[in-house]
């Protein structure tokens, strides 16, 4: 008799995210034909982009600007982020962004396709090298933003590009990077996240340091090789003890709530002897303080995401500074066109 399959509580929280991200970029045109949603109206999707207060961080910290675009909300979200990355690694990168939720999607047609082959094409030698790219990308992206002032890398955004190709705001690189990823979600599993995502590249740091790690009892386990058939970025979880590889997003297919067979054998634990958490009770602390910090912050009257184009803000509000901004601006905008 065939196993019934396991509830895939990742998904549903991936499609809500995925779905308020479109909800918010869709949100322009709603208002324009009268079906604004007002808590949605001013909000921008650089100011809702974690990665986004890491890229304004030095500028913020400097001259008490943000970067054109980004906003408090922003560092707001980087601080959450980094907060789960410290308790159960890149989290925000296997269940809420939806860049990756996109490529996930599409690689379903690629499994279709290609069954066993998928996510194989790639040679090891290969692949061990490119992963070192997405480090080269997160140098280059915060020395350009800290140097120019602005979010030179926009023009090139994936995940900015699919959530606003049909606007006509989106650069010509970004559109088209934004092609080769779908097309290469075909044959690769996550292609963006595994060799180009700056901000996978940092949060990938903490598996390293996470409080919560995935352990293998290696008493119970049979080498059946599942966790690492099942791992979207090709992680050999089978031989390891504990994943500690920077590519692992926290996706938790491999454990034993998910594909691995054997019950408690690969489980989400602080450290051998400590209480196994649960990938449900993982999933509803990392929404509790996900949302809970949108809303805490809102409610103290520290959330702020309103449309920030003129890089405003923060204390040394001067006008020299100011002018500074708007001038890379306008050069960013040129890029764009
Ligand atoms: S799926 Fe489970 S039993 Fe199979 S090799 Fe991995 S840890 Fe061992
Ligand atoms: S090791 Fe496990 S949690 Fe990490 S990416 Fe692979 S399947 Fe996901």
């Amino acid at each position: 008799m065939a196993k019934p399959k396991k509830f895939n509580l990742r998904l549903m929280v991936q499609i809500f995210f995925f779905t308020l991200i479109a909800l918010i970029t869709a949100n322009k045109t709603l208002a324009a034909a009268g079906m604004g949603i007002p808590f949605l109206s001013a909000t921008s999707l650089h100011a809702l982009c974690p990665f986004g207060g890491v890229e304004t961080f030095f500028t913020l910290a400097t001259t008490g600007f943000f970067v054109p675009k980004t906003q408090i909300s922003a560092v707001i979200l980087m601080s959450l982020v980094f907060l789960l990355a410290l308790l159960f690694g890149p989290v925000f990168c296997g269940w809420i962004c939806p860049f990756g939720a996109f490529q996930e999607w599409i690689g379903k047609i690629g499994k279709k396709i290609f069954k066993k082959r998928y996510n194989q094409f790639i040679p090891p030698k290969v692949d061990k090298v490119l992963r070192y790219l997405r480090y080269g990308v997160l140098i280059w992206v915060l020395t350009v933003t800290a140097v120019s002032g602005a979010l030179l890398f926009a023009t090139l955004d994936p995940y900015h590009a699919l959530f606003k190709f049909w606007t006509g705001t989106v650069a010509l690189p970004a559109l088209i990077l934004l092609m080769f990823i779908t097309i290469g979600s075909l044959f690769v599993e996550r292609p963006w996240c595994k060799y180009a995502c700056p901000y996978g590249a940092l949060l990938g740091l903490f598996n390293k340091i996470r409080i919560f790690k995935i352990r293998r009892k290696t008493d119970t386990c049979v080498s059946c090789q599942k966790c690492s058939r099942s791992c979207p970025m090709n992680i050999d979880v089978c031989r390891n003890e504990t994943v500690t590889s920077l590519s692992c997003i926290s996706c938790y297919e491999c454990t034993s709530d998910r594909n691995c067979p054997k019950t408690e054998t690969l489980v989400v634990q602080a450290a051998e002897k400590s209480p196994q958490l649960s990938i449900a009770v993982v999933a509803i602390v990392m929404l509790t303080v996900f949302i809970g910090g949108i809303f805490g912050t809102i409610a103290l009257g520290v959330w702020d995401s309103k449309t920030n184009e003129q890089g405003s803000g923060g204390k040394n509000s001067g006008g020299g500074q100011k002018n500074r901004v708007k001038v890379l601006e306008e050069v960013h905008e040129k890029i764009s066109d």
